[in-house]
């Protein structure tokens, strides 16, 4: 992603909040296959996306900076152990106009992962009423990714993860009607995206319209 500016510390002033600039819908978004009615919480995936930690949207690092006594609770280390000492990247990729990477715990997994458990914090504490926006956009997105301006599918996807279909399901409805990655994230598209022209969503196999995005 375009880095334009590097900060020397995280004590930078936090933009508002605003939408990604999108100029491009790949193809790889209606080609690849979205998730199922089993979802990531009804998947075997080990949350193998979450190995890496995130590069967190300035957005969702203020909402955390401002919640982080309760997702301490959760994850049990405070807010000095979870992000990288690397400088705030800027960049008109992420919510609030740059991004700082989560650090990997001694667990392997990115420090905000629910320790012994499935999920993330910032998940829980969205799901119990805090703004969304605390989960930074690429986890809410995965595997939807995007570049200056261009959205498309990752072209790495975990192995184990629910978007990656297994043989037994691939030409099956028993976990619902197949539905491409645009479709099943289009709520949070259309809530982190900005888009410069209306595109009409169709969904190739079914030849039908989906959703349309402005
Ligand atoms: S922020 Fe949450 S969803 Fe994103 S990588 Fe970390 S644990 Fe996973
Ligand atoms: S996005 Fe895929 S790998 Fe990540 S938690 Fe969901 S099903 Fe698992």
């Amino acid at each position: 992603m375009t880095q334009n500016t590097i900060l020397p510390s995280l004590g930078v002033a936090v933009g508002t909040s605003s939408h990604i600039p999108i100029h491009t819908i790949d193809s790889s978004c209606h080609t690849q296959r979205g998730f199922d009615s089993r979802g990531c919480f009804g998947t075997n995936c080990h949350d193998a996306c979450c190995q890496y930690g995130a590069d967190v949207d300035l957005a969702s690092y203020a909402l955390i900076k401002q919640h982080a006594s309760s997702i301490g609770e959760i994850v049990h280390s405070s807010f000095d152990a979870w992000f990288e000492s690397s400088p705030v990247a800027l960049s008109s990729d992420f919510l609030g106009g740059g991004s700082v990477r989560s650090r990997v715990g001694n667990d392997g997994y990115c420090v905000f992962h629910i320790p012994d458990g499935k999920g993330c914090a910032l998940y829980q504490l969205a799901f119990s009423g805090i703004d969304k926006e605390i989960v930074p956009s690429i986890c809410r997105l995965y595997p939807l990714s995007w570049d200056d301006g261009v959205l498309r599918a990752a072209t790495h996807l975990e192995s184990t993860c629910n978007c990656v279909a297994d043989p037994g399901t691939l030409n099956s409805d028993e976990f619902g009607p197949r539905r491409s990655i645009l479709e099943t994230q289009i709520e949070d598209v259309k809530a982190i995206f900005q888009f410069d022209k209306l595109y009409t969503i169709v969904e190739p196999r079914r030849k039908e319209k989906v959703v349309g995005v402005v």
